[in-house]
């Protein structure tokens, strides 16, 4: 194979070892062979190619889920062997974690200190954490009546099984951390998976797939594919043999995927868009509020399916706060993933490059004002500078779509009554974050935001505990927390006549 190295990869990175499939505990290449490019976005070169899965490829890969799933190695494994295996997969995604970011900052354009200090780390926290549920997963007993019987006596109780064979599907804009939130949960509810990451940002998830037979996982239980969305990843929705899909990404695929997996009943976690609000009252910390906004928007370039998009400040402050995030954006060292200091990456590709660019001409053509206008950077690789514009509108296209880049959309507000209106006025629900020192507020507040999260004085922070998910468009079912390895999990009840 004939593969250009990013010359800025040098200490840990095993670039060779990570471009092969994991399927039935073997690396291997597509069976037709085709590939596809790898391309860094920090320098928009081809670094590599990967395999090109077809339908072929996602046949073989449930067929080694689903018999190992059925094998009785795996289902008498104790949950106390699940959380071991878990805990040594954690341990060696630890013990290779500069590895890791470093892939990852070439695949995905990242940062290589917030790939290491921040995915890498979280990663490695989910895995330990989903650890712990393997051994602590219960049913309940019932007290029945069963009014057909009344002189009858009975014992009932729930019992939890592992759903199967699970898909997981994940997103280019945090990949390892995607991958950790679809294998963990179902590794520990005792299911076998499928994973295909995104066809953008594929090279950690092969990793993970060595990592995870060196952790001692039996062929089959952990599978890697790589390919098109709409060839292998649809091919495994489609799929008979696969009992559960958990899909990360846009809404469009989303509903595709809900609606392909539903002729079968396969279960679906559906975790999609957002256009999240960030609402600053006027008694709000205002250090902590406009760092919040600005990093609420800007991290990850923006491509953060929980970015703070749209900021509606109270009117008293909104000048000053506008002002202030405009400062911080401008502060934000841009550059290539490997460079010190660089906060700010390219975004995923060409492709998306425009993509984010031509919204800013439309909120140009829909008459906001562009207080600090993004630009397209004259320099290889797919870099942008951030937008803040204001003066938006609710029926704005820039105000109600997600665009997935660092473009921020600004509006003032005068009464609470009126931020929720805003803060509710689109079709999505993933989360919000609400600044302001007074407690009764907030919690009034957050209670009337329609979202699945919701963040007072903080934006963009994940636990393992806590579940993640949307409401409205934003999608159905949970990410993390025991939500997600119940959602592994199928309730069986047994009712037992005693006389
Ligand atoms: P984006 O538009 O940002 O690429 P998508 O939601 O299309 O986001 O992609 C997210 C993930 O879904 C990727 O892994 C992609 O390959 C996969 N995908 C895309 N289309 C389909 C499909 N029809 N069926 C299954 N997976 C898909």
């Amino acid at each position: 194979m004939n593969i250009s190295v990013n010359p800025l990869v040098t200490k840990h990175s095993n670039l060779n070892s990570a471009l092969r499939m994991t399927i039935g505990g073997a690396q291997v290449d597509a069976r037709d062979g085709s590939t596809m490019p790898v391309i860094d976005p920090s320098t928009g070169r081809q670094v590599a190619t990967i395999p090109e899965g077809k339908a072929a490829d996602a046949d073989r890969a449930v067929k080694a889920a689903r018999e190992r799933f059925q094998s009785p190695e795996w289902r008498k494994m104790k949950p106390v062997a699940r959380q071991r295996l878990l805990l040594k997969f954690a341990d060696l995604i630890e013990a290779h974690a500069d590895e890791l970011a470093e892939l990852e900052s070439i695949d995905a354009g990242k940062p290589l200190a917030i790939a290491r200090n921040s995915d890498l780390a979280s990663v490695i926290d989910v895995f330990r954490y989903f650890a712990g549920w393997a051994t602590k997963l219960t049913g309940e007993t019932l007290d029945v009546s069963v009014p057909r019987m009344p002189d009858g006596e009975f014992f009932a109780y729930t019992k939890k099984e592992p759903v199967g064979v699970v898909v997981g599907i994940t997103p280019w804009n945090f990949p390892i951390s995607m991958a950790s939130w679809k294998l963990a949960p179902a590794l520990a509810a005792g299911c076998t998976v499928i994973l295909k990451p995104a066809e953008d940002t594929s090279l950690t998830a092969l990793r993970l797939g060595e990592l995870a037979l060196e952790a001692g996982y039996p062929d089959g239980a952990v599978n890697i594919v790589t390919g098109r969305g709409h060839e292998i990843g649809a091919a495994l929705v489609a799929h008979p043999g696969v009992d559960k899909v958990s899909f990360t990404g846009s809404v469009a695929t989303g509903q595709a995927i809900g609606r392909s997996a539903l002729d079968k009943m396969t279960r679906t976690t559906l975790e999609l868009g957002g256009k999240s609000p960030v609402i600053v009252m006027p008694d709000a910390n205002l250090d902590w509020a406009v760092t919040g906004a600005a990093m609420a928007i800007f991290f990850n370039q923006g491509q953060t399916c929980t970015a703070g998009s749209r900021l509606y400040v109270h009117r008293t402050i909104y000048d000053e706060f506008v002002e202030r995030v405009v400062e911080a954006a401008k502060q934000l060292k841009i550059g290539p993933a490997f460079e010190d200091g660089v906060f700010f990456g390219p975004v995923i590709s060409e492709a998306h490059a425009e993509k984010v660019m031509s919204y800013v001409d439309t909120g140009r053509s829909e008459g906001v004002h562009l207080t600090l206008t993004g630009e397209r950077l004259d320099r290889p690789g797919y870099f942008l500078s951030p937008t803040v514009m204001t003066g938006t509108r609710e029926s704005m296209r820039v105000v109600q779509e997600e665009i997935f880049g660092p473009v921020l959309a600004a509006a003032p507000f005068d009464t609470e009554e009126e931020a929720i209106e805003l803060a509710n006025g689109t079709p999505f629900g993933l989360a919000a974050s609400i600044w302001t020192e007074n407690l009764s507020a907030a919690h009034q507040l957050a209670a009337q935001v329609q979202s699945g999260i919701v963040w007072v004085n903080c934006h963009n922070l994940f636990d393992p505990n806590l579940p993640f998910g949307g409401v409205k468009l934003s999608g159905l079912g949970k990410d993390l927390g025991r939500s997600a390895v119940e959602s592994c999990l199928e309730q069986k009840s047994v009712m037992i006549r005693l006389q």
